[in-house]
């Protein structure tokens, strides 16, 4: 597909409308129009920003299949039993009754970038002068040998959140007396690097309450993890003996498994096991792929408004964009979103534009009242997102500066979704 190089114009986008039939609405009214691929915790946000901060000079139209967001963060505190599931849904309802936001729940499954459309599997061709995607992850086909999608209810995943985590809490809740759990750990670079070892924290927590002699066996291809020392610290303080991690050194990265069988092959030693919870090698979400905007995994960008190296009227947001030193986290992609709905009000709008400051923080619960954290901030240069300075929690901290950032956690996580759903 041809680039698309064209700044916005009223009057084009006026021809492009009319061309796309059916329309999700009749009229914008003249007013520029921003679609937004993808509701979570970037595109949640940069359709909110959007909308508030244009007051209505934006017309912002948000694209998202689920009627329910099940966020990603928390979802493994939920396996572990702190807090229900209840607590990590949420809904669009105030994007659409307060912020004037045209929620639309549909899949985008086209876009043409020379008639700068969306088209939908709904059937719709919704028009945009800017379009920002923030898709989340796809899944690399085959990069673990014997697992596919198909296989995702026998093996899950679980990250992405929802069913997928339902099911993954039942069956360690199914788990025989003394079973085994299984984790495939995803190679770099993939959504938020401390996830699976917080999953694992959590649960050892659930099953020390339930199942204490059970075990838990990790396969990595790396060698070394995000809050790596922090982890083991916390794995042998709270769940002695339960949690074996096989690196690459001892074949971690030479894994494969049967769901039919469920067993998993750890450099040709081959065990039965009770949970398998298969997460593969990460890529951006497909849309990205469909756009032509990726380098075959990621979707590049611009670092001072996330805009994408191969169309100047795309956007890309959060964990599908290739951005520099950001990791792929609800925090990174939300703090992106302020500033690319900071650039694109500025070019829609003629409205000031501020330089562009990221900040990232991902707190892990390794029990509850034992929280540990990682962070840094960021500044946009021309090459990328850059590191300017960071922090992480210390081994053997008090138990009072633990439990202080755990509920800072819970702090963090409040006020995010508000950010993004009103
Ligand atoms: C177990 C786990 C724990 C985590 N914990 C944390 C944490 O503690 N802190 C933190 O900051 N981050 C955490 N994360 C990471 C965080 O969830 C992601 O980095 C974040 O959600 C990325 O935001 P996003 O907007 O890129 O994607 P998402 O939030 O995944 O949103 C993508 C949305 O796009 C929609 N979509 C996809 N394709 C299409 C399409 N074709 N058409 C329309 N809509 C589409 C999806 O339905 C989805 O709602 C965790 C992740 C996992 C898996």
């Amino acid at each position: 597909m041809k680039l698309n190089r064209r700044g916005f114009i009223g009057a084009t986008a006026g021809a492009t409308a009319a061309l796309a039939a059916p329309m999700v609405r009749a009229a914008s009214h003249g007013r520029p129009k921003v679609v937004v691929v993808g509701g979570g915790a970037g595109g949640a946000t940069v359709a909110r920003y959007l909308a508030k901060d244009s007051q209505g000079a934006i017309d912002v139209t948000l694209i998202e299949p689920t009627r329910t967001y099940y966020t990603c963060f928390f979802s493994n505190l939920y396996l572990g039993g702190l807090v229900d599931l209840n607590y990590i849904a949420h809904s669009y309802g105030t994007l659409a009754a307060e912020y004037g936001i045209n929620v639309v729940h549909d899949w985008a499954t086209g876009i043409d970038r020379d008639a700068k459309t969306v088209a939908t599997a709904g059937g719709y061709s919704i028009p945009y002068d800017k379009l920002i995607l923030s898709p989340g992850i796809d899944f690399v086909e085959g990069s673990v040998p014997g697992w596919d999608i198909s296989a995702q209810n026998e093996m899950p995943h679980a990250y992405k959140a929802g069913s997928q985590t339902e099911l993954l809490r039942a069956q360690i809740m199914a788990m025989p007396e003394g079973g085994t759990y299984a984790m495939v750990a995803p190679p770099n670079p993939y959504r938020c690097p401390p996830g699976p070892y917080e999953r694992v924290s959590m649960v050892a927590r659930i099953l020390k309450q339930h199942n204490p002699t059970a075990k838990i066996i990790i396969a990595d291809p790396k060698p070394k993890f995000s809050k790596m020392a922090l982890f083991q610290d916390g794995w042998s303080r709270h769940y002695d003996g339960m949690i074996e991690w096989v690196g690459p050194d001892f074949g971690g990265d030479k894994v494969s498994v049967d769901p039919g069988a469920m067993t998993i092959d750890i450099d040709g030693e081959v065990t039965k096991v009770d949970v398998c919870n298969v997460i593969p090698a990460m890529k951006a979400g497909r849309i990205c792929e469909m756009a032509g905007i990726t380098d075959g995994n990621w979707a590049p960008v611009h670092a001072r408004d996330l805009r994408s190296k191969m169309d100047d009227n795309i956007h890309v947001l959060g964990d599908s964009c290739a951005q520099g030193d950001m990791p792929k986290s609800g925090f990174s992609a939300n703090s992106q979103a302020k500033v690319c709905a900071n650039a694109v009000r500025g070019e829609l709008t003629g409205s000031a534009v501020f330089p562009a400051k990221f900040s990232n923080t991902c707190w892990s619960s390794l029990d509850e009242n034992d929280g540990v954290k990682v962070g840094a901030t960021y500044e946009a240069t021309d090459e990328k997102i850059a590191k300017v300075d960071g922090f992480i929690s210390k081994t053997g901290e008090d138990a009072a500066m633990r439990q202080a950032t755990y509920e800072e956690s819970f702090g963090w996580y409040e006020g995010i979704t508000s950010d993004m759903f009103g």
